[in-house]
């Protein structure tokens, strides 16, 4: 076997052997509906393969909770359960009610559901009365910005009125007070970490893989997107192992000195790009 093969190998046992934080994943989806609309398919999972999804979670004992529940359980005012998972939906497409909601339903599970303030209502959008029969029946409502831009082309007054107008809109208009955030595009730098701060929310959700526990920074929670699968629930099963590998190597990555961990976040970086 050739040495960079040899050392390629050796580099993901030792990835795979280290012992992984102890933490819940957290699923990002966008659409479930049978009519994607074209241009869209890389953001739909089938009804069908959702609900395999759901009922293999539900059968591997996974519990779901809300970014509220996790934000909570960080103030020691509640406890998780003990296999916890939050299911997440970004952007507010009107099949979250209408298609996900009553399958959430029907098995006792709750998500949350990041919406874009200024395309409530919009047609494929859910509406307000939308929001307000979600939250009524359990869900959680969370902030993806007024406008769907991404945070880091803006300038610091624009990026503080997408957090402030959208939360503010949100709670105007009647619903509970919005604590979640979800990231447009997953672009975020430490400018706007501290300003979700300062803006009262507690938790926010970025597209990067890995597991989350207390400890974690909560406004840089992890999560794992899940597309449209080819393989069906083996794909989905994988998906689920990737956020466990993501935290190993995190967890290497935060043994080796610093010059070479640089490099391999650089690359990682690189590689969540062509994503
Ligand atoms: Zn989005």
């Amino acid at each position: 076997m050739p040495l960079p093969v040899l050392l390629f190998l050796a580099f993901v046992a030792w990835v795979l052997t280290a012992e992984p934080p102890a933490g819940f994943p957290i699923l990002e989806y966008h659409m479930v509906t049978e009519n994607p609309r074209p241009g869209a398919e890389k953001y739909v999972v089938s009804p069908a393969d959702f609900a395999e999804q759901l009922d293999y979670l539900a059968a591997e004992g996974y519990t779901t909770i809300t970014p509220q529940d996790y934000a909570r359980a960080r103030k020691g005012k509640q406890t998780l359960p003990e296999k916890p998972i939050i299911l997440s939906f970004d952007d507010g497409y009107e099949d979250n009610h209408r298609v996900i909601l009553p399958m959430l339903e029907e098995r006792g599970m709750k998500a949350v559901f990041y919406v874009v303030t200024n395309d409530i209502g919009l047609p494929g959008y859910m509406t307000w009365n939308n929001l307000f029969d979600m939250e009524r029946r359990g869900m959680e409502i969370g902030s993806h910005t007024a406008n769907h831009i991404p945070l880091t082309t803006l300038p610091p007054e624009k990026q503080r009125e997408e957090l402030r107008l959208s939360k503010l809109m949100l709670e105007w208009k009647g619903l509970k007070t919005i604590y979640s955030f979800s990231y447009p595009t997953g672009a975020y730098d430490a400018g706007i970490v501290a300003m979700l701060a300062e803006e009262d929310y507690l938790t926010a959700v970025t597209g990067e893989a890995g597991l989350n526990n207390v400890e974690t920074n909560p406004y840089l929670l992890h999560r794992v997107n899940i597309p449209p699968p080819h393989f069906g629930l083996t794909e989905f099963r994988l998906r689920l192992m990737k956020a466990d590998i993501a935290a190993r190597l995190d967890v290497r990555l935060a043994q080796l000195p610093d010059g070479v961990r640089m490099g391999i976040e650089t690359l990682r970086a690189k590689l969540r790009g062509d994503e």
